[in-house]
């Protein structure tokens, strides 16, 4: 068959859930994630050749890795090969197979870095590929719907036939198939039976041209190691020890997940403005789950733009690289 122009589709394959084994088919938990490869799951979506025509399906391993331990390396890798793949005209657009625990993040690193003009559809599954019911084959034919679908671009997650933005999606549920949720911003769209309902786009989205990505990417490469940003949670009884710990070792960057519209304790807030004061970067999230924290006059601590606490980690280790992150907002 003659290739046909930009109908080629990529899928990298990272790990996850999706590609993981059960000794029995009916342990849906006791399961280790990453071992099957990606041409071995793409076999198991029957209908993906008819759906993409001969020749144009392209895979990659990238990685081989239980999402729980996604790190730098692997990010570097990945955010690599996507600008490689952007690059060639011939493409329509990219999968990637990740697992659900650090897709969130990865997502919004993909999407801060590339900013693509095309689609790159993060997919996954909360079953491994030896369960009784699979999720992954189904998530991995709706990913690729989204990657061929002309409206499709940006970085979005697909999960249980709804389509997320890299800005709102998160992992909202650890055992049912259906574990994602946009939060208060709604899903970008639903895939049924091979075709996408766009309820709304990614207005908040903006793209890059690929030379641009490049000289992100590159500066990505560079840099060794990787500006440290840790998190610290507002509870009751949080003191500022943590914080204070964290700058003696020479943390670069703090995400305070406050409680609410970013409270923090007087305790734990008194050691940010500290850490602050000492050329910590700083920035307040919430903990809950939906929202986002309301900046008032007055703040000490500037907030997150409506980002969680581990995509504004995402924001504040690319602000401390020099670069120009997707706009947050
Ligand atoms: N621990 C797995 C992972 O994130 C969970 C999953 O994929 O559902 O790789």
């Amino acid at each position: 068959m003659v290739q046909l122009d930009n109908s080629k589709i990529v899928i990298l394959g990272t790990g996850g859930t999706i590609a993981g084994t059960a000794a029995q088919a009916g342990d849906n938990i006791g399961y280790r994630a990453a071992q099957v490869g990606v041409d071995q799951l793409i076999r198991s979506v029957a209908s993906l050749s008819s759906v993409l025509g001969e020749g144009n399906l392209v895979t990659e391993q990238v990685a081989q890795v239980d999402s729980k331990d996604m790190g730098f390396a692997i990010w570097r890798e990945l955010a690599l090969r996507c600008a490689h793949w952007l690059a060639d005209r011939t493409v329509k657009g990219i999968v990637i197979t990740h697992g659900t625990d650090t897709l969130e993040e990865t997502a919004w690193f993909l999407q801060s870095v590339l900013q693509p003009g095309k689609p790159v559809v993060l997919t996954c599954a909360m079953r491994p590929a030896t369960a009784l019911a699979p999720d992954g084959p189904q998530n991995i034919l709706d990913a690729v719907t989204v990657a061929l679908d002309p409206l499709a671009m940006g970085v979005v997650a697909v999960c249980a036939g709804v389509v997320h933005s890299a800005r709102d999606v998160q992992k909202d549920h650890p055992y049912r198939l259906d574990a994602f949720s946009s939060g208060d911003a709604g899903p970008l769209g639903f895939v049924e039976e091979n075709a996408v309902r766009w309820v709304k786009f990614d207005e908040k989205a903006t793209y890059l041209s690929v030379d641009s990505s490049f000289f992100a990417i590159e500066s990505i490469v560079d840099s060794m190691p990787w500006p440290r940003v840790e998190i610290v949670m507002n509870y009751a009884g949080a003191s500022g020890a943590m914080v204070d710990m964290l700058v003696r070792d020479g943390v670069q960057g703090l995400v305070a997940a406050g409680t609410g519209n970013g409270s923090l304790h007087q305790d734990l807030e008194a050691a940010l403005i500290r850490a602050q004061m000492a050329g910590v970067k700083v920035v307040r999230a919430s903990r809950c789950a939906k929202g986002r924290v309301l900046s008032h006059s007055g703040d000490r601590i500037a907030d997150s733009h409506g980002l969680s606490p581990v995509k504004a980690r995402v924001t504040l280790m690319l602000a401390l690289l020099g670069l120009q992150a997707a706009s947050p907002v």
